[in-house]
């Protein structure tokens, strides 16, 4: 390029030297050079390597496959936000005119997507109460379900999944059990050990784990079976318009995680960021050692919460009162998750939130969870407003509970914090000892 203009020089730079970094590197790049004429059209006949971020990035599968590993599945997909992540998983199994069986303790916006988007495309949807009967999952089956759906430990009240007996429901029927696992974390559970078919996470929180970036994965356990499945699924059996090899044909097991990879992901097109990918990819680097401190730290917080006068009820499955206990125990062997609700005592729940929120000087109010930080939501008025309530009672919100997701600071800090939001909750008044205590635990100290 020595004769080339400047500007021909300055955008073509020079070649880039491979080398192999230790880290992850950031493929920040639209496409990827083709090595040859017929290297081209076999990318775009599908054969495996790299030509369009939106169909596959190396930064996206160093993560993709780091995740398949550590949820015991075969293959995994990332997308944009854990929003994506449930759509695409469930558009993978669910045509116009099927049917999806879910679990009524679920996240909102997975509600909303149920409830106003998927029925506006002709999928049916219901849902099963009492998720701890497989008898109810049983009964909810219809002769078009094509998904079962639930949380493996529920938003907000900490509902455990009995994974193995509803996972034995959906084999009995040939229809496929998807879990969202958001909470729990690969570090904690792995429902495909215990019979899911697949697993979905909002990658923004325990996965990347630092609040700042937005993501989501599908797992699949890849034990896809066409025989058993050819009636219910028809578009992972039978070939494209053009003779293309169907799903089976290409993946076998995988199929279900071929299809959203090769026939959904790219079209809807909720393509993750190399960059962003890298942050999660850099955070499942330090999964277990936050998930761990975060459920230790939260089962403490939360046995201490239970103890103080001024609070009504906690819903943490590590504790023996909350009705999953014994789910918990079979599960969650090593920690129950870092996030939980607490209820306010007192006539006016929504004032007594309202004081205990506003006092927090160290816990973030915020709308997230899985954080490094400490952060607290009041469900009632935000993420919940639009149920009615008996709804809302229906899945642990009422007027004064308070959401909290445990961060990985020290737990006196924390529970100094909480007790100072406590006696403001209850006597209306702000200790400014305690914010003060909340506010330099909160702030760098200075130079
Ligand atoms: C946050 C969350 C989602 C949605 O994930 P986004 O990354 O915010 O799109 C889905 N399920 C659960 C359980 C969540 O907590």
């Amino acid at each position: 390029m020595g004769h080339a203009g400047f500007t021909t020089r300055q955008v073509h730079g020079a070649r880039v030297r491979s080398a192999e970094p230790r880290a992850t590197p950031i493929y920040l790049t639209a496409g990827f050079r083709f090595e040859s004429f017929d290297d081209a059209a076999a990318l775009f006949g599908g054969a495996d390597g790299f030509a369009y971020t939106r169909v596959g990035n190396p930064t996206v599968d160093q993560v993709e496959r780091t995740l398949a590993d550590l949820e015991g599945g075969t293959r995994a997909l990332l997308v944009a936000s854990g929003q994506a992540a449930t759509t695409i998983a469930l558009l993978s199994l669910v045509s116009a005119g099927g049917h999806i069986l879910a679990s009524t303790h679920i996240y909102e916006g997975t509600r909303g997507l149920l409830r106003d988007n998927l029925e506006r495309f002709g999928i049916e949807v219901d849902f099963v109460d009492d998720i701890d009967d497989p008898r109810a999952w049983e009964a909810g089956i219809r002769p078009h379900t094509r998904a079962l759906f639930a949380e493996s430990i529920s938003n907000a009240a900490g509902r455990v999944l009995d994974i193995a007996e509803v996972a034995a429901v959906g084999r009995r029927h040939g229809i496929a059990l998807v879990v969202d696992s958001t909470f729990a974390t690969p570090y904690l559970l792995r429902p495909i050990e215990h019979g899911a078919d697949v697993v979905v996470h909002s990658a923004s929180k325990f996965l990347a784990g630092h609040g700042s970036v937005l993501g989501g994965v599908i797992v699949d356990s890849g034990r896809f079976d066409p025989v058993s499945a050819a009636g219910r699924y028809p578009h992972l059996v039978t070939r494209g318009r053009d003779g293309r090899p169907s799903a089976v044909e290409r993946a076998g097991g995988d199929a279900r995680i071929a299809y959203a990879r090769d026939d959904l992901a790219p079209r809807f097109g909720p393509t993750p960021s190399p960059l962003n990918a890298f942050l999660i990819g850099q955070g499942l680097e330090t999964l277990s050692l936050r998930v761990e401190r975060q459920s230790a730290t939260a089962l403490r917080v939360a046995r201490w919460l239970a103890a103080q006068p001024g609070v009504e009820r906690v819903d943490h499955p590590g504790l023996p009162e909350h009705p999953s206990h014994r789910l918990a125990r079979r599960y969650l062997l090593d920690g129950a998750g870092s996030v939980f609700t607490v209820t306010l005592a007192g006539e006016d729940g929504v004032a007594a939130a309202r004081r205990f929120i506003e006092a927090l000087a160290l816990i973030t109010h915020m709308t997230h969870l899985g954080d490094v930080r400490s952060l607290a939501l009041h469900p009632a008025s935000t993420s919940h407003a639009h149920l009615t309530d008996a709804e809302r009672a229906a899945v642990g919100v009422h007027p004064g509970t308070v959401r909290l997701s445990i961060g990985i600071e020290d737990v006196d800090d924390l529970i100094a914090d909480l007790a100072g939001a406590l006696s403001a909750a209850e006597t209306g008044r702000v200790d400014a000892g305690q914010v003060a205590a909340g506010r330099a635990a909160a702030e760098p100290v200075p130079a």
